[in-house]
C-alpha cells in the first residue's frame, strides 16, 4: 500500500494496525467465515488498542483522532476482514457515535465508557421490511405515554444485534411529519417487548453477525431518546459523518486483500517451467487493479481530510464511497479469475473477498444514493464544474 498522503503519526498508526491486524485477524479470517459468528473478544483487544475510541473525546472514554484515523482503521480492518471491520464499525461509528453526538452530558456518561471498552456492544437499527435505500420510509413507531414512549415495529438485517447490549432505534414519533418526525432511542437488549431473531445466514460478511429485531410494546423511559424529539433521524445523518468515509476504507482494505492474493497466486503458479504472470494478461490485470485502489484510496483520504478540515464533505464522501465499492467489487472478481480453480474453492481467502464485497455497495446508501448526492452537487455547480 502506498503511504499518499499520509502524514508521520498517521504511518506509525497504520502501521500498528497493520501489526495487529497480520497476526491476530488475517490468520483466522477464514476460519470466523466458515464459522459465521463473530470474534465478539476483539471489541476488548481493539478497545485496549484505543481503536474503539477514535474520534470520541478522552472524558468519555475516548482515544481523540478523526476521520483519516479511522478511514486509515477501517482500511487495515478490513484488509484482514471485512466482517470483523463491520462489526466494529457499527458498534462505534453508528451506535456510540450516535450517543455522542446527540445525546445529554447523563446519556454519554451513561453508555460510552462501556461502550468504548468493548464491555456492551451497540448496533444500529435503521432498516426495516419496508425501509431500506429509501430513509423516509420508517414504520416504527414510538408514542408518547407521559414520561415514556412505546416502541411497536421491526427493525430487519441489523448487524450486531445477535449480541447487542443496547440498539439505537430509529422510530416515527409523528408519522404526519415524515422525515422530521423521526426521533432516535437507545433501547436496552433486555428491555421486556424486545425479540431477537436467530442470526441470518448470508452470501458474504460471514463472521459478521445479523438478524431482526421485533418491539412489541416496549417501553422506555423519556430519557433513552437521543436528540431532538422528531429531529432525531435528521440530526443524526448530518453528525454521523463517517459512514461513506468508513465504506470506502473497507472498500480499499479489501480490494488490497485480493490484489494481495491475486499477486500471491500469480507468481507462484508455474505453468511449465515459469508463473502465469509471464503472460501480459496477468501483469495488466494486476497492474489496472493495483491503480483503481490507489484512486480509491486518495479520493477515501480526500474526503476524511475534508471532514477534519470542516468542508463541505458531502460530495467528496459520496465519489469516495462509489468509486472505491465499485472498484472493490471489480477488483475481487478479477482477483478471483486470477486465481482460478483454486480461488473458487470453499478455504481460499479469494472467494471469501468476492463473496464479501458486493454488499459494500449496498449498505451506507446504494451506489444509486451516491450517484443521486453527486449529481445533485453537479447540478449545484452548473457551469462552475470545470
Ligand atoms: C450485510 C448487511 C448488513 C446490514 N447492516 C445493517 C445495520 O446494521 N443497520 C441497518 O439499519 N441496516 C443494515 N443493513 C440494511 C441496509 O441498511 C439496507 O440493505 C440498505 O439501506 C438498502 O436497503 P434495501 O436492502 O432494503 O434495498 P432497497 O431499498 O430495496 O433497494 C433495492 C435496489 O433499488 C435501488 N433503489 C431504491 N431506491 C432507489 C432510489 N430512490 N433511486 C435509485 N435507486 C433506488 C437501490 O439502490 C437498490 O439497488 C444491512 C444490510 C446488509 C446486507
Amino acid at each position: 500500500m502506498s503511504d499518499a498522503g499520509l502524514g508521520e503519526e498517521e504511518v506509525a498508526f497504520r502501521d500498528s494496525v497493520r501489526a495487529f491486524v497480520d497476526r491476530r485477524i488475517v490468520p483466522n479470517a477464514t476460519r470466523w467465515d466458515l464459522e459465521e459468528r463473530y470474534p465478539r473478544e476483539l471489541f476488548q483487544e481493539a478497545a485496549a488498542l484505543g481503536w474503539l475510541g477514535i474520534g470520541f473525546p478522552e472524558e468519555v472514554g475516548g482515544s481523540g483522532g478523526g476521520s483519516v484515523l479511522y478511514a486509515i482503521l477501517c482500511a487495515e480492518l478490513a484488509r484482514g476482514s471485512a466482517a470483523v471491520a463491520l462489526g466494529l464499525y457499527v458498534h462505534t461509528a453508528l451506535a456510540a457515535s450516535a450517543i455522542l453526538h446527540l445525546g445529554s452530558a447523563e446519556q454519554k456518561a451513561r453508555h460510552l465508557p462501556e461502550a468504548l471498552a468493548g464491555k456492551r456492544i451497540g448496533c444500529w437499527a435503521y432498516a426495516e421490511p419496508g425501509a431500506g435505500a429509501d430513509i423516509a420510509c420508517v414504520r416504527t413507531r414510538a408514542r408518547r405515554t407521559g414520561e415514556h414512549y412505546v416502541i411497536d415495529g421491526a427493525k430487519l438485517y441489523i448487524t450486531n444485534s445477535p449480541f447487542a447490549d443496547f440498539m439505537v432505534v430509529v422510530a416515527q414519533t409523528d408519522p404526519a411529519r415524515g422525515l422530521k418526525g423521526m426521533s432516535i432511542f437507545v433501547v436496552d437488549r433486555d428491555t421486556p417487548g424486545v425479540r431477537v431473531s436467530a442470526p441470518f445466514r448470508k452470501l458474504g460478511m460471514g463472521a459478521s453477525e445479523m438478524a431482526e429485531i421485533v418491539f412489541e410494546g416496549v417501553r422506555v423511559p423519556a430519557g433513552n431518546r437521543l436528540g431532538t424529539e422528531h429531529l432525531g433521524f435528521i440530526e443524526a445523518l448530518q453528525v454521523l459523518t463517517l459512514g461513506r468515509v468508513a465504506s470506502a476504507g473497507f472498500g480499499v482494505g479489501l480490494g488490497r486483500a485480493a490484489l494481495g492474493e491475486a499477486l500471491r497466486y500469480a507468481s507462484t503458479r508455474m505453468q511449465g517451467d515459469a508463473p502465469i504472470t509471464r503472460h501480459q494478461f496477468v501483469r495488466f490485470t494486476l497492474a489496472d487493479m493495483a491503480t483503481r485502489i490507489e484512486a480509491a484510496w486518495r479520493l477515501a483520504l480526500h474526503a476524511a481530510r475534508l471532514i477534519e478540515a470542516g468542508g463541505d464533505y458531502d460530495c467528496a464522501a459520496s465519489m469516495a464511497k462509489l468509486f472505491a465499492t465499485e472498484t472493490c467489487s471489480h477488483v475481487c472478481e478479477r482477483a478471483l479469475h486470477l486465481c482460478g480453480a483454486q480461488g473458487y474453492m470453499r478455504e481460499s481467502a479469494a472467494q471469501r473477498f468476492y463473496r464479501d464485497c458486493k454488499v459494500l455497495e449496498i449498505g451506507e446508501g446504494t451506489s444509486e444514493i451516491q450517484r443521486e448526492t453527486i449529481f445533485r452537487h453537479l447540478s449545484r455547480q452548473a457551469g462552475k464544474w470545470v
